[in-house]
């Protein structure tokens, strides 16, 4: 079934995510406040709007790829009225729990469906239609969304009830920037003790230590070719979006009255390095500050 889709926000991720929603047959039409972003949209294919509310005006399905939750806030308050009755709004944005329940609320409130679906897999995954998708949503609403969803990606998980997805994308991004702060100061460890990097990941890789951060993703040059350590730390998944995302995290043990102590010192060290020097580059560069002391 081919859909009439309305898509706002039209960025790194945005852009290629609504490219192949056009490559898979649907009739997409974009906005974005950005005019560069919206000119690159139009040379894949994608019709250009002049506002969110022209772009969703025959759309029976909108999309957003937003930076945060006032942002999807403020842009349902707009495209909630434009659009007719029972319209599917799927956000696939990075938002706080709470704004992700509010937003499906003022859907539901205003006659529409909703569902929540961040993404893993970066800009490397929105190019190849490669994402994961953690969907919030009842299960009828999924089984609408989850079509369109497999044109983006491939891999669609129902987390649960509205909200489940955001809460799915931040525990697991928690997991990851501890763990890679884990591996990287296991690393600067070994090397004070004389310890090759190699001899490390070896032992590390195949025993009890093994994770995504040391054997896909690991922070120092040369055990793992295709790592972004192997070239100057170029991004791969930025610092700035780890610390986002952690700073989600926090929020969301902050409403729930629990410590998460190492997920709170993860947030607190990538925030620092993405505010000096870090920002753009992979969040594995974080190695370079505990290496020399951190903060
Ligand atoms: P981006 O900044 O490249 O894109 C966001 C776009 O939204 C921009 O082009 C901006 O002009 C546009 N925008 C902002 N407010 C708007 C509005 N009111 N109406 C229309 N357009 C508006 O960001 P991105 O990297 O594409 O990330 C988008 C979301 O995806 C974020 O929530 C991010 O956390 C999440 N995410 C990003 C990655 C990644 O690797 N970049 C990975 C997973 C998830």
């Amino acid at each position: 079934m081919t859909h009439s889709i309305g898509f706002i926000g039209l960025g790194n991720m945005g852009g290629p995510m609504a490219a192949n929603l056009v490559k898979a047959g649907h009739r997409v039409t974009g906005y974005d406040l950005a005019p560069e972003a919206l000119r690159h949209a139009e040379e894949v294919g994608i019709r250009p709007a002049r506002s969110a509310a022209e772009a969703v005006r025959e759309a029976d399905l909108v999309i957003s790829m937003l930076p945060a939750g006032r942002h999807v806030l403020a842009a349902y308050a707009e495209l909630l009225p434009a659009v007719g009755p029972g319209t599917l709004f799927v956000d696939c944005s990075t938002i706080d729990v709470a704004d992700a329940r509010a937003a499906h609320e003022l859907a539901v409130d205003a006659g529409h469906r909703a569902v929540d679906a961040p993404v893993s897999g970066g800009v490397v995954g929105a190019t190849a239609a490669s994402l994961t998708f953690m969907v919030g949503a009842e299960k009828e609403h999924f089984e609408s969304a989850r079509p369109v969803l497999e044109a983006m990606g491939r891999k669609v998980v129902h987390c649960g009830a509205p909200g489940a997805g955001q809460a799915a994308k931040i525990c697991n991004n928690m997991i990851l920037g501890i763990s890679m702060i884990a591996v990287s100061e296991a690393f600067v460890l070994g090397e004070s003790l004389g310890l090759s990097h190699q001899a490390l990941f070896d032992v590390a890789s195949t025993a009890s230590g093994q994770c995504w951060a040391l054997t896909s993703n690991c922070p120092v040059p040369g055990p793992v070719p295709a790592s972004p350590a192997n070239r100057e730390y170029a991004a791969g998944f930025a610092a700035a979006l780890m610390a986002k995302d952690l700073g989600l995290a926090a929020g969301a043990a902050d409403a729930a009255g629990l410590p998460t102590e190492l997920g709170r010192r993860a947030a607190q060290l990538y925030a620092d390095f993405a505010a000096a020097e870090g920002a753009g580059l992979d969040f594995s560069a974080i190695i370079t500050t505990l290496r020399a002391g951190g903060k």
